[in-house]
């Protein structure tokens, strides 16, 4: 569907999709519902984008299980929205985070697929995640502890171990990695889930650590320990190194669409489409003359007279200050420069000799349409679109497109 159908349907609140408002209360949303009138920015989730990009890395791996990494607030789009909508894919095995407190969340929003602690807890937190089924990721000699804890279980507790082999954070070193495996695995109430590695992205060292994990995890393996399934391939990986795929893959940012970098993206045989929106609306349009500079610092004269438009958003929303260095804003189908600098509720875009926009437009910062992509605001502006993603801030309304039943 194109923009227009889009917007026009939502308007409507009719036919092919809805968009139903998000807040954090447990407030119902209604069906029909619009993008905020106001000029405040908000965000757009694209529901049946998020689906088709989870069945299309599903069918890239070979039909593997998909652990989703949905940290740091669903990279942006909202954690208990992507962990709500992913849920019921059976492609998605589980769900890993990062920080105690959204795995927590998960569980008091009622999402019932593993949980993957991918961060640090303390040992008092272990009665938190056994009370809530949480695996934590394990890579120091906690086994006693972890024990203490699953006694309470009527059954054992999963748990999955982290191994480094050369990424230098966290992780049990590759070499001493079979005895604390061997200590875990020796403990009846205690079940390794999985056993997995991060790889540093550098093209050959990848292939050595791999090596170095296959080897490790092949000579537990054969001497009879029960390892669970053996992962690490993120997004990068999943392009990059598809002999490190094993058992389940663990992608984050391409499930929502968005290729982690630009030779991914030329002639990729996986269709990735973006699952997610950033817009405003114009705050104010004007016309300067020639030699009028705009912007904190002068950063922008105008060559010839144009119009400007400033949109109330800015760095604080998650729009980044390096949007000005080439990135390029969509009002009514047209890409427009950002211009000066990107402050912190502001942006201005140079519109050009015709007066083509006005206050009240709808401005689109990136989306899923071609030119608007999270993809070409990075390539154009030198932005990661990691940063685009995760940096939107929490407190923007959200909408969910869905489509319509
Ligand atoms: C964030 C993260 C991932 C996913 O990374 P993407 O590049 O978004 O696919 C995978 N594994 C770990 C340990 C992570 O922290």
């Amino acid at each position: 569907m194109n923009r227009r159908t889009f917007l026009s349907t939502a308007a409507l609140g009719a036919a092919s999709t809805a968009l139903y408002p998000l807040s954090s209360s447990a407030q119902r949303p209604k069906a029909g519902d619009t993008p905020s009138e106001s000029f405040d920015p908000w965000i757009e989730i694209h529901a049946p984008n998020l689906a088709h990009n989870v069945r299309e890395v599903s069918r890239a791996a070979g039909k593997r299980p998909i652990l989703a990494v949905i940290k740091n607030n669903g990279y942006g789009l909202g954690l208990a929205t992507i962990a709500r909508q992913m849920e019921p894919l059976p492609e998605v095995d589980g769900f890993a985070v990062v920080k105690l407190d959204e795995a927590v969340t998960l569980r008091d929003r009622d999402v019932k697929k593993p949980v993957l602690l991918m961060g640090p807890f303390t040992t008092p937190d272990l009665s938190t995640l056994t009370a809530r089924n949480i695996m934590p990721m394990v890579y120091t000699p906690i086994g006693a502890d972890l024990e203490r804890a699953a006694a309470t279980l009527p059954h054992p507790l999963d748990i999955h171990v982290c191994v480094d082999t050369g990424i230098g954070r966290v992780g049990v070193p590759y070499t001493e990695a079979a005895p604390l495996i061997r200590d875990l695995a020796a403990r009846p109430n205690v079940r390794i889930a999985g056993v997995m590695m991060t790889f540093t992205e550098d093209e050959a060292f990848d292939q050595e650590q791999l090596k170095r994990f296959t080897a490790l995890t092949g000579e537990l393996s054969s001497s009879g320990i029960a390892l669970g399934r053996r992962h690490a391939a993120s997004s990068y990986t999943f392009f990059q190194h598809d002999n490190a795929w094993l058992d389940m893959v663990r992608p984050g940012m391409i499930l929502y669409g968005v290729f982690p970098s630009p030779p991914f993206r030329k002639g990729s045989k996986i269709d990735l489409r973006p699952a997610v929106g950033l817009k405003t609306r114009v705050a104010f349009v004007k016309k300067i003359a020639a030699g009028t500079s705009a912007g904190y610092e002068r950063a922008y004269v105008a060559k010839a007279d144009t119009w400007l438009a400033t949109l109330p958003v800015g760095h604080t929303d998650g729009w980044p200050r390096v949007a000005a260095k080439g990135a390029r804003v969509r009002i009514n189908q047209r890409l427009y420069p950002v211009i000066a600098s990107v402050s912190a509720s502001h942006t201005i875009v140079e519109i050009g000799a015709e007066q083509t926009v006005k206050v009240g437009d709808v401005a689109t910062m990136f989306d899923w349409n071609d030119g608007s992509r999270p993809e070409d605001v990075a390539g154009a502006s030198g932005a990661s679109v990691y940063d685009l993603l995760m940096h939107l801030n929490p407190l923007l309304p959200r909408y969910l497109m869905t489509e319509e039943k």
